[in-house]
């Protein structure tokens, strides 16, 4: 990958991460707080689990994110992670942390979906890396 572009990826993904890091407000909503109305504490309650959602989905774009800056330093960045076909500009522009081409994400999410056991490239990379 050219400097500069290996430069403007790893700045994006940086504040990203500290965005998903630093960011959140959600965090607030999941201390426990004494309602007097059952009112509130059901509202509480559901802006609780909402909450929650929204981390789970924070924490794994946090782990997408931070599995993008490892492939940006050791070059692999910007190629799918299954097929190792070079992922287009125009996604990389559009998701910076991608890390599979459009066809290979939906054969995975398909095969997800389908509760089919999935071979995940992020996993295995996560665990060497660790
Ligand atoms: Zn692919």
């Amino acid at each position: 990958m050219v400097i500069k572009k290996k430069n403007e990826a790893r700045k994006v993904l940086e504040t990203k991460r500290r965005e998903l890091l630093t960011g959140s407000s959600d965090r607030d909503e999941i201390l426990i707080e004494n309602a007097a109305e059952d009112f509130d504490r059901l509202q509480q309650q559901m802006n609780r689990e909402v909450a929650i959602r929204n981390l789970d989905r924070e924490s794994k774009l946090l782990k997408e994110v931070q599995g993008a800056l490892k492939r940006v330093e050791d070059g692999s960045y910007g190629t799918c992670l299954r097929c190792e076909e070079e992922i287009p500009e125009k996604r990389m522009k559009a998701v910076p942390w991608a890390a599979y081409c459009v066809p290979c994400q939906e054969t995975i999410e398909r095969q997800r979906a389908a509760g089919e056991e999935v071979e995940d490239h992020e996993e295995v990379f996560d665990q060497a890396a660790a």
